[in-house]
């Protein structure tokens, strides 16, 4: 019997474990491992709560989780409650799938400032993931500024114009609807360093912008290079081009409008004299394309009033004792996903945080794939795998969870729900382990 250890329990540790079960079909176990008590990872506190059909992905993760072979252990920290060196021991492999959650830091002066978060915070916030629970960001300001061009800037956007009415059906966590129901924000500028050709946003996504109840998205059209020049575009971005044009012929009165502010480098963040130092307003330097298509600043700069500031500029990975990580691009040294000897990366922890879910299937079965050739299914191995773990963690008083007991905590969540909605999230950990009886 092969032995696997998956670290992370987001779509790239359930692909994974889905193609290690398939590859070795009985003769291997794989248990995945995750921090806390409830999986799906990036699918849980990522994902939007009004993307239920995103979402709905967990359905097929929950059948991996099934398979005799699966399991399922939660409420383990690897490198805090274990460390990778003993799931080596404990395991033929180790392969980590912790996903990409910290943010990348702006490093313009003024970003520490209350006021300014990123998006790991902001999302996590509406998500009810529980490092964030008590965020409390300021909606009290009647301007925004979301910084990045980016599919998470447009979430962000769009989860900070909507109405409460808007949300039916979505699993935004209450706390967070209360919140932006009482939110003053009338402005989001939305503002990225390039210009309209070079945005990472997807037309799918875009196209939500313009049917918005409340917010209106405006464009400047002297921002857009002449429609001709559309045509060298490959035609997923030519089409979300298009989208963004055509944002300027939406006839409607909205009560908020969402700016986009192209050409726009932030410089620096201010903040208020009093009032603990809030920040008040992004100090924005006009740019233009270089030669090689980047962001040159032209010397012109001019504010931009924002009390509340996020930046979705991208994730990096955080680094765990012992495993080799390039500083530099934010994720775990690796060669297509092998960091070492029977050690191995997948998803946003070995790519950094590109791609949609789907791209992790396919990164998922890779490495698996490399690992049954390294390790062949008829070569069994007298390693302890989660018997060992399990009695490590007894050892050290840590008490880890199973599926089942996840199926304990989504039955409560679901009984909570609001009218309309799948499920009222507990936000804390405490609440978790308490309806374990823990
Ligand atoms: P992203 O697509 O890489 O976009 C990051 C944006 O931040 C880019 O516009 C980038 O501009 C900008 N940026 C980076 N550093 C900056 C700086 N120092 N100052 C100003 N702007 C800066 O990343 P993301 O939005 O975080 O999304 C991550 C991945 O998840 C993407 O693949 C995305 O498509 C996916 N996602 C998908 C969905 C969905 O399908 N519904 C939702 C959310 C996320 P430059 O281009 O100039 O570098």
């Amino acid at each position: 019997m092969r032995h696997f250890a998956v670290v992370g329990s987001g779509p790239a540790g359930f692909y994974t474990a889905e193609a290690l079960e398939k590859a070795y079909g009985g003769a291997a176990r794989v248990d995945i491992l995750d921090r806390y008590a409830v999986p799906y990872g990036l699918i849980r506190f990522g994902v939007a709560p009004d993307h239920q059909s995103l979402k709905a992905v967990s359905k097929r993760y929950d059948k991996v989780a099934d398979c005799a072979g699966v399991d399922f252990i939660g409420n383990v920290t690897v490198g805090d409650d274990v460390s990778v060196a003993e799931l080596l021991e404990l395991y033929d492999a180790a392969i980590l799938a912790i996903g990409a959650p910290h943010d990348r830091k702006l490093g313009i002066p003024g970003e520490d400032l209350p006021g300014v978060i990123g998006s790991a915070e902001f999302v996590g916030w509406y998500n009810g993931h529980p490092d964030f629970a008590d965020l409390d960001p300021p909606l009290d300001g009647t301007h925004a500024a979301v910084i990045g061009n980016g599919n998470v800037a447009l979430d962000v956007a769009r989860i900070l114009s909507k109405t409460q009415a808007e949300f039916h059906g979505s699993d935004i966590v209450g706390h967070a609807l209360d919140a932006l129901d009482r939110s003053a924000i009338k402005t989001i500028t939305i503002l990225g360093r390039r210009g309209p050709h070079q945005i990472a946003m997807t037309p799918k996504e875009l196209g939500e912008l313009g049917h918005l109840e409340a917010a209106l998205p405006l464009v400047d059209l002297a921002d857009f290079p002449p429609r001709e020049a559309d045509d060298a575009l490959e035609p997923g971005q030519r089409k979300s081009v298009t989208i963004l044009r055509d944002f300027n012929d939406i006839r409607a009165n909205r009560p908020k409008s969402m700016v986009f502010d192209f050409f726009a480098k932030p410089l620096s963040i201010e903040g208020a004299k009093d009032n603990g130092g809030h920040a008040e307003r992004l100090i924005v330097e006009r740019t233009e394309l270089d030669e090689k298509g980047g962001a040159r600043g032209t010397g012109e700069t001019y504010e931009v009033p924002a009390s509340l500031i996020v930046s979705c500029i991208g994730y990096t990975t955080p680094p765990i004792a012992g495993v080799p990580y390039d500083e530099r691009s934010g994720k775990f040294l690796n060669e297509a996903g092998r960091i070492a000897d029977r050690l191995y990366a997948v998803g946003w922890a070995r790519r950094g945080p590109t791609g949609t879910i789907g791209t992790n299937r396919p990164d998922g079965y890779e490495v698996a794939e490399a690992i049954a050739i390294a390790m062949p299914a008829g070569n069994g191995s007298d390693r302890a795998g989660s018997e060992g773990l399990k009695r490590l963690l007894t050892e050290r008083g840590v008490k880890a969870t199973n599926f089942a007991d996840w199926r304990r905590i989504e039955a409560a969540e679901e009984a909570a729900a609001r009218a309309g909605s799948p499920r009222e999230k507990m936000v804390r950990v405490d609440e978790w382990l308490k309806t374990l009886g823990h």
